[in-house]
């Protein structure tokens, strides 16, 4: 079946009905195009929007950005996931300062230098900034292709990969940015991964998706792993954490220390008092355990359960080093990982 342009359909409903309201939109800066753009990867508009504006009130340029110190990058980052993102951003920065003279790099390739930014990410902020003709393919603008045009099989194999960055650069119009704008909105509002809203999208009529929808397998089931943190307080109740390394799992956060049960099941946390002696020469006295809840990383989920415990030692000045105490007001200042957030400040 010969498919009109997608840009035919897309443009005139973009142009009614489209999320012109957002934040990101109103200003086709490089600096805030490009934080929308990594701010929203895995993450919904709704939930990035109050983070956009305090970033933007605490770093509003490349330069700010490029001179702040990460651990205030990752504290606006708190809450917000995938804190790669953060520690590249502030990298991007400086790269962006220190080799293209605070100016987001014109070429594609040049632009894809910068750490964290793909094709995508690259492609969508020299459309938007700089009026190129330039073909996104992130998660809701590749539904749509791939549905669109009625394409099989496994979104993410090579060749439907291939395939779909054709389709991109093919549907691209003259005004890509409207374009790229619109196919992320029609993305997110009516070509869903799970439920797409067929009977009131404008594509509806030329495209295949309804017979091939939901296109997008069921994600597989993740592996778990069990922890159990450790919610130590001191006599003036401060809180202990640990600040994690800067690569892996909450890069660069504070949280509470991490240990892995060998029996999960237990109920008796001695083990876990012997590790805090050994690993922080901490004297804990356990007070309370909490029940059993999940979270979900990109390759796990956590099933995790928060030990409260009385600090009645804190350790030698070397073991302290790799921990601190902090107040509740002091709490609120740190990069925190979100569930550790909702614990500890109960937002
Ligand atoms: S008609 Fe359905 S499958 Fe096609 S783009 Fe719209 S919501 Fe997606």
């Amino acid at each position: 079946m010969k498919r009109p342009p997608l840009a035919e359909l897309l443009l005139p409903w973009y142009a009614e009905a489209g999320r012109h309201h957002l934040p990101w939109r109103q200003n086709r800066d490089t600096y805030r195009l490009y934080l929308a753009e990594i701010m929203l990867q895995q993450t919904r508009v709704e939930t990035v929007q109050p983070y956009y504006q305090r970033f933007l009130a605490r770093f509003p340029t490349w330069q700010s950005l490029a001179a702040g110190d990460l651990d205030t990058v990752l504290a606006l980052w708190s809450g917000l996931g995938y804190y790669a993102r953060a520690r590249n951003a502030h990298a991007a920065a400086q790269r962006v300062v220190q080799v293209f003279g605070g100016e987001f790099p014109h070429a594609l390739e040049a632009a894809m230098t910068l750490p964290g930014v793909g094709r995508s990410t690259a492609a969508a902020v020299l459309a938007s900034a700089y009026g190129q003709r330039q073909a996104i393919l992130d998660a809701n603008a590749r539904r749509v292709l791939f549905r669109y045009h009625g394409l099989r099989g496994a979104p993410r194999d090579a060749a439907n990969e291939r395939r779909l960055w054709q389709l991109a650069e093919q549907e691209t119009p003259a005004q890509a940015h409207d374009y790229n704008q619109a196919i992320q909105d029609l993305g997110a509002l009516f070509c869903l991964s799970r439920r797409p809203r067929c009977a009131n999208c404008p594509l509806q009529g030329p495209c295949a998706g309804p017979e091939t929808a939901p296109a997008v397998a069921s994600p597989p089931v993740k592996p778990r792993r069990p922890a159990w943190f450790l919610f130590a307080r001191s006599d003036d109740d401060r809180v202990l954490l640990e600040q994690r390394p800067q690569r892996g799992i909450w890069g660069g956060l504070w949280a509470l220390p991490w240990f892995v049960p060998a029996d999960p099941a237990a109920e008796d946390f001695t083990a876990l008092q012997q590790w805090a002696e050994g690993e922080y020469a901490l004297h804990l006295e356990i007070a309370a355990a909490q029940p059993w809840r999940q979270h979900v990383f990109t390759h796990f989920q956590l099933d995790y359960r928060v030990i409260e415990a009385r600090l009645q030692a804190f350790g030698t000045a070397e073991t302290r080093s790799k921990t601190s105490l902090f107040s509740t007001d002091q709490l609120a200042t740190l990069a925190l990982p979100s569930p550790l957030r909702r614990l500890l400040l109960g937002h």
